[in-house]
């Protein structure tokens, strides 16, 4: 299959020649047909699966060949991103994408100044990228109106979710013209997801690909036991035995990212950090670094880092597990990209065994630990399986020190997470159901 048989006018076909796409990807190939038929569309697929072209190229066409030029405070579609960055990103590749149309294409988020987006605004675009929020802000002080829109995207709407968002797109909805294409894409379909497909979408085509955890397939994960103090210094000592050129690292807070970062330049070792309380542009500055390569190590929480398209990262390392099993999987899936293979390392105190214990069993697999020599825990974490069971082992009284190293170590074997079953999404029939859940806003 090439893009030309998916019936893909030629501006579009240079476009994706020139980015050296030569074969539409499993949900390019699904996704492309039925957008361009103007189906609504429900799809499993997360980052790393070719989404963004799946549905932001045949948007291009239909914008192209149908629907008035657009007016003054309009969009005709809107992509809605859960993340700043992803923000950015979807919009560097719909610029790509669109480069030979003659489409305007824009993209707003918060944290910085509004009056600039307000002033683009003004002459309406074509597509419009934004966050949820910043959206909000710019409908309520009249910079933009949606009246004009063919086609609503929401990209990653799990994460929109997951990062307390159902308000704001429960805002959003009211705001939409009732006739519209909507098109929905999510790693997970958890029950608030199917209830937000059931509100928005209408009689959606279901696509499901192969989700990222069987790309994962290609990514060494294993877990260093490690007294949670000791963190920084494991970290250090890991990465100097490893002459690590460039790793991504995850820590749970702000202020884990922060002081990993002080202690590493404090060591003279090349690291920045990114996470919710930076400016949007020193963000995107140290992730620009990072990506050439002048940044040698980025520590970022979850919120920041998600749907990061990182070519060729050849590590991750979770110096903190996440809260959240599936953004485990999100993690690791910013390694053994495109074929390439990949290393995960998490470090893991005792406090995290029930962390553990939840991506063992979302993952379907046991993580091989390995100790590191002179860094065993005093604080041992409890065994672990994918049958989410943490088994508390009574505590033995201590023996006496011997000569020659004493206590047995695991050092187990590499995992290859190819050995078990990837845990699937599967799409269920959408539930119609009159309004969202808007539970409390989580904080992360
Ligand atoms: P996405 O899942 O949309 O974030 O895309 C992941 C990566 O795959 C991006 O770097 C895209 O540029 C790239 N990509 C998307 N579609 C194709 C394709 N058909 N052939 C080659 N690379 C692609």
């Amino acid at each position: 299959m090439t893009f030309a048989t998916l019936g893909l006018i030629e501006p579009l076909l240079r476009a994706l020649e020139t980015l050296g796409y030569q074969t539409p990807t499993p949900v390019q190939a699904q996704a492309i047909p039925a957008v361009l038929a103007g189906r609504d569309l429900m799809a499993a697929a997360q980052t790393g699966t070719g989404k963004t072209a799946g549905f932001a190229v045949p948007l291009l066409q239909l914008l192209t060949m149908e629907g008035p030029k657009v007016a003054a405070n309009s969009a005709r579609a809107l992509i809605l991103c859960p993340t700043r960055e992803l923000a950015e990103q979807v919009h560097a590749s719909v610029a790509e994408y669109a480069q030979h149309l003659p489409l305007t294409t824009y993209a707003v988020y918060g944290g910085v100044s509004i009056n600039p987006q307000m002033m683009k605004l003004r002459k309406g675009v074509d597509i419009l990228v934004a966050t949820p929020g910043r959206l909000i802000d710019l409908f309520r002080q009249n910079a933009l109106k949606l009246n004009q829109l063919q086609t609503l995207v929401l990209d990653e709407a799990d994460r929109m979710l997951d990062l307390g968002f159902s308000e704001e797109l429960a805002n959003i909805y009211r705001m939409l013209p009732k006739k519209r294409q909507t098109l929905l894409f999510s790693a997970t379909f958890s029950d608030d997801i199917r209830v937000l497909a059931g509100q928005m979408l209408n009689d959606p085509l279901s696509i499901e690909v192969s989700p990222r955890n069987v790309a994962a397939n290609t990514v060494k994960q294993w877990v260093v036991p490690v007294d949670k103090k000791r963190k920084p210094e494991l970290f250090v000592h890991l990465m100097r035995k490893g002459r690590w050129k460039q790793v991504l690292v995850f820590a749970k807070t702000r202020n884990g990212v922060d002081a990993l970062v002080d202690k590493l330049q404090g060591l003279g070792i090349n690291a920045d950090g990114i996470h919710g309380d930076k400016p949007q542009a020193t963000r995107q500055r140290a992730l620009d670094r990072f990506k050439s390569s002048e940044v040698q190590i980025l520590v970022a929480t979850d919120v920041a880092a998600r749907g990061l398209d990182i070519e060729d990262l050849p590590l991750v390392v979770n110096f903190d597990l996440p809260i959240v099993a599936e953004d485990y999987i999100h993690r690791i899936g910013r390694t053994g990209r495109a074929g390439n293979t990949g290393e995960a390392i998490s470090l893991v105190c005792a406090d995290e065994v029930n962390m553990l214990s939840a991506i063992e069993m979302l993952t379907r697999q046991t993580l091989t630990r390995k100790m590191e020599p002179d860094f065993e825990p005093e604080h041992r974490v409890p065994d672990t399986d994918a049958s989410g069971q943490v088994v508390k082992k009574p505590k033995k009284p201590k023996k006496p020190k011997t000569s020659g190293g004493g206590g047995k170590r695991n050092l187990g074997k590499w995992v290859d997470s190819g050995e078990v079953a990837p845990a699937e999404p599967s799409i269920k029939p959408v539930r119609k159901v009159p309004v969202f859940n808007t539970g409390p806003r989580k904080k992360k």
